[in-house]
């Protein structure tokens, strides 16, 4: 059983969208583990997105993560990791495959819909950046 971090992102939220975002990951199975809404600052960017400081697109991804609510979730289940950044598609939504998130929801290689952590040690640092421990359902 793994568990991850999931962002649904400023543009979905805009759209009215976020419902439809999480039936996907329900009917695949997965399990809400916690879940939160808010407003990401600059600093809690840059220690989510800490690998992508220098990037060309940095100051894009961090002024559109700030531009309004997000959604941030744990999910859980078998290979969840794996599992929803398939659910989720390709970072640019040209290249996602249909009937992903992506390839339904985003607008462009930044304005890109979800998060989803890469790995265990990438999900177990985010799920800490968003969520306190009492937050998590499954320590209760
Ligand atoms: P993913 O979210 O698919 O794991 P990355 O970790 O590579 O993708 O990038 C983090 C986020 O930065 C992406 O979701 C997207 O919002 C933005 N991004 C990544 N690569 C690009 C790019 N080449 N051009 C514009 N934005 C990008
Ligand atoms: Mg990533």
């Amino acid at each position: 059983m793994e568990h991850t971090l999931v962002l649904i992102k400023p543009d979905v939220v805009k759209m009215n969208s976020i419902g439809v975002i999480l039936s996907e990951y329900e009917k695949a199975g997965l399990k809400i583990e916690a879940l939160k809404m808010l407003k990401m600052t600059k600093e809690l960017a840059a220690k989510h997105y800490a690998e992508h400081i220098g990037k060309p697109y940095y100051a894009k991804l961090v002024d559109f993560m700030i531009s309004g609510p997000l959604v941030a979730l744990v999910l859980s289940g078998e290979n969840a990791i794996n599992e929803v950044r398939k659910i989720n598609g390709a970072t640019n939504p040209v290249n996602a495959e249909p009937n992903t998130i992506r390839a339904k929801f985003a607008t462009d290689s930044t304005l890109n819909a979800v998060h989803a952590s890469d790995c265990i040690e990438n999900a177990r640092r985010e799920i800490n950046l968003f969520f306190l421990a009492d937050e998590l359902m499954y320590n209760l």
